[in-house]
């Protein structure tokens, strides 16, 4: 399933319009530290209120081998054994959001890598003050985003699934 694709739904808005529905997924990891914290249903009611549908949600516990794979490009920083110590020391929550410019204003939602510097309202900012115990991971592009989904989901994972309130979230145009 791509990461990104526009579909015309072929549905019928309220007014009688076509309702066409972007359809970018993006992957969300919520980490050991929000689980421990009991932030999990908080964090993603944020997105669930934005209007992004949850079409995949699973816990699962990463092992060494996963983490290497998901931070390869961290593998040779000061900081990697403990990142990989942090997310392989407990559950975490995986889920995939659809919706208009997922990955991009999935990405506004959750804030700066160093919560210590998140604005107030994003999920980073809000919820931690660290630079590695910052509670959540999201895809940064569109190309990253198809593979971290495939990385964390087989494809019967994943749900497409009609919304009843799509009508609500987005203009015809949009
Ligand atoms: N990280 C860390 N120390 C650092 C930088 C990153 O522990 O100095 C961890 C942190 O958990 C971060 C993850 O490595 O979320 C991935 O880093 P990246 O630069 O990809 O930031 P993100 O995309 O998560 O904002
Ligand atoms: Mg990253």
């Amino acid at each position: 399933m791509d990461a990104c694709r526009k579909e015309v739904q072929g549905r019928r808005g309220q007014e009688g319009s076509e309702v066409i529905v972007m359809k970018e997924r993006t992957l969300l990891l919520i980490k050991p530290d929000a689980l421990q914290r009991g932030l999990v249903g908080e964090i993603l009611a944020r997105f669930e209120k934005k209007g992004f549908k949850i079409v995949g949600l699973k816990m699962l516990h990463v092992s060494k081998e996963l983490a290497k794979e998901h931070y390869a490009h961290l593998v040779d920083k000061p900081f990697y054994h403990d990142l990989e110590k942090f997310v392989t020391s407990n559950p975490l929550v995986a889920a995939v959001v659809e919706g208009k410019e997922a990955v991009e204003v999935v990405r506004l939602i959750v804030g700066p890598t160093n919560a210590s510097k998140a604005p107030g309202g994003t999920v980073r900012g809000d919820f931690s003050n660290s630079t590695s115990r910052n509670v959540i991971h999201a895809s940064d592009s569109k190309e990253t985003a198809e593979k971290e989904i495939k990385r964390f989901f087989k494809p019967a994972e994943l749900f497409d699934y009609k919304l009843n309130n799509e009508q609500y979230l987005y203009a015809s145009d949009e």
